[in-house]
């Protein structure tokens, strides 16, 4: 299995590592920095770059059966095992997809209604909600993340056991997605004050570093069931 190195540093753009097995359509690294299509947020993007200098495109990151693959652009050359390289992540793009997520678990606070499913992107994201009797009012939830962002509130993960998590049912914000479990732990994301969840994602330091977020259309997805669009501004 790979070890994840986004999990625990989420800054990290680029690490060494080995060719320790081949997939369909790409290569799986003993370790890497390539966040893997999990939890609503896209995989990574980036190259691999070998001894020699040779840099090859990976379009896209995925788990696999024996760890987490590394999709490389079709027609190129892929390493064989053994073959030691440098995983350097697109940064542009995953910082963004990072400022989005994180922005999204503020969403989440902000709506305070049961999340059935979700969607982060690089300029836009959505998060549906069950939201019963309740309206929604996008002045308001803009304005709320607006504060938020003002505040620059800490953000942070830390890992508990899977059985205190079953305790506490409330941490499991999203009812689509599974939270990521690693040997019996669960990862926790906390925006200190506002928000505490299960989540695997990659996040930014603080909330400051956002920037900015604009809420777009709330579209009507049933009686009780409202999507909220939000959209990163640069
Ligand atoms: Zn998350």
């Amino acid at each position: 299995m790979t070890e994840e190195l986004f999990r625990e540093d989420a800054f990290a753009r680029q690490c060494d590592a080995t060719v320790v097995a081949l997939a369909e359509g790409g290569v799986c690294l003993d370790r890497t920095v390539f966040y893997s299509t999990g939890g609503g947020q896209p995989g990574d993007q980036g190259r691999l770059v070998l001894e020699d200098g040779i840099a090859l495109d990976v379009v896209d990151t995925v788990k696999g059966a024996d760890g987490i693959v590394h999709r490389l652009a079709e027609g190129g050359i892929l390493p064989a095992v053994g073959v030691r390289l440098r995983a350097e992540i697109d940064w542009q793009r995953r910082h963004r997809l990072m400022r989005m997520h994180s922005a999204m678990h503020l969403l989440c606070r902000a709506v305070d209604c049961p999340v059935t499913g979700g969607q982060v992107g690089e300029a836009r994201s959505r998060l549906d909600f069950d939201i019963g009797d309740a309206r929604l009012d996008k002045e308001a939830i803009e304005a709320r993340l607006a504060q938020w962002i003002a505040d620059d509130v800490p953000i942070r993960h830390f890992w508990i056991d899977a059985e205190e998590l079953q305790a506490r049912p409330e941490l499991v914000r999203t009812m689509s997605v599974r939270p990521p479990t690693s040997s019996g732990r669960v990862r926790l994301v906390e925006i200190e004050g506002v928000d505490l969840q299960a989540c695997g994602g990659t996040h930014v330091r603080s909330t400051g570093e956002i920037v900015a977020v604009s809420v777009g259309k709330i579209e009507n997805k049933g009686r009780q069931n409202r999507r909220v669009n939000l959209i990163l501004v640069d």
